[in-house]
């Protein structure tokens, strides 16, 4: 396969993709962990910690895969909602506040419909410490602050109603490929607390033009995705459109390293190692040759960063993972 995908039409990349990821479905996550140390579920780890999920939550995993991001934000949305019931019956109320924590306004808030969950802001959680693998480098575009503390008031305008019941979040795995989203099906139908739970589902489609009408979640996520996205503006465009208003993105993918010699070193193992590794486990070096290459292309964290913003989304930030390895940027839908 000739992988200069830069120059041959739409159409061929979105095949080439294609090919690539069925070819490697099977043998995805093993190669994740062989080439990564085990650092990508560090990675996926400090994802869902910065989206901070909360009871109810509406959440899209696109490009979702083999569904590793998606099953981590449904546990720690299921894990918020038993929090909320403890805490409801312990209050001696018989069903949940019909609060939505998420990004919203804390104790002071004055808003009647939907008072917020007192919950820690974007600039909480930074205090609270970087995640694993983070060099705590993280950065923003302009004017961050006012638009971030702007997206958590408008996000927790998100309710379920005045009645004071709690409607169970839902996370929707979106995926170009049928052949990783069967991957992930069969995952969660073997994993004990994932197998019986209806508010996880699988759905084939294109970051490009998303099967779902504007403003049906609080929250989109997408890992290791985007670079393999032909038109990526457009899988901006619409993140942006299918996020409720004040709704988060965030978007996690490989960037670049920091460190000088770290850099060097890092690119001599992405070209030496990985693509050898994928010829001895997955039997197919090609398709992580095209990997290694997309990572080499992909735009720097303020490129990215700014083209995040140009698609509409404020209060843009970053973070570097493990030197810049990896770099998950935020936004909001304001
Ligand atoms: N997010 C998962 C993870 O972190 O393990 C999977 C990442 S995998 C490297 C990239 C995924 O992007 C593949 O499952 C591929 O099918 C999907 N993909 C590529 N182009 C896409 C597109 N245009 N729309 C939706 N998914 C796409």
């Amino acid at each position: 396969i000739d992988f200069g995908f830069r120059q041959v039409p739409r159409e061929a990349k979105e095949g080439l993709v294609g090919q690539v990821f069925s070819s490697v479905a099977s043998s995805y996550d093993i190669m994740n962990d062989l080439m990564s140390g085990g650092l990508h579920r560090l990675w996926k780890d400090r994802l869902v910690e910065s989206l901070r999920p909360f009871p109810g939550q509406e959440h899209l995993d696109v490009a979702g895969g083999t569904g590793d991001v998606a099953f981590r934000v449904l546990r720690a949305v299921r894990a918020a909602e038993v929090e909320e019931r403890m805490a409801a019956a312990k209050a001696g109320r018989t069903s949940g506040t019909g609060r939505r924590a998420g990004w919203g306004p804390g104790p002071s808030s004055s808003s009647s419909a939907s008072p917020a969950t007192p919950s820690p802001s974007p600039e909480a959680a930074s205090a609270a410490g970087p995640g694993p693998g983070s060099d705590a480098s993280s950065s923003s575009s302009s004017g961050v602050g006012a638009a971030a503390a702007a997206g958590r008031s408008a996000a927790g305008s998100g309710s379920s109603g005045s009645s004071g019941l709690l409607s169970p979040g839902r996370v929707v795995v979106c995926d170009i490929n049928p052949d990783m989203l069967r991957v992930g099906q069969q995952k969660a139908a073997a994993a004990h607390d994932l197998a019986g739970d209806s508010g996880l589902s699988f759905v084939e489609g294109n970051a490009e033009a998303l099967p779902f009408p504007d403003a049906s979640f609080d929250s989109y996520t997408i890992a290791f995705g985007i670079r393999n996205v032909t038109d990526r503006p457009a899988a901006l465009r619409e993140a942006l459109r299918v996020l409720k208003p004040g709704g988060r993105f965030l978007c996690m993918e490989f960037s670049r390293v920091t460190q000088p010699g770290l850099r060097e070193a890092y690119e001599l193992y992405s070209f030496a190692v990985i693509p050898r590794l994928g010829g001895l486990v997955a039997q197919d070096s090609s398709s992580y040759q095209y990997l290694v290459e997309s990572i080499k292309q992909f735009p720097d964290q303020e490129t990215f960063a700014r083209m995040v913003e140009d698609a509409g989304f404020r209060g843009v930030t970053y973070e570097n993972l493990t030197a810049g390895v990896v770099a998950i940027h935020s936004g909001f839908k304001l």
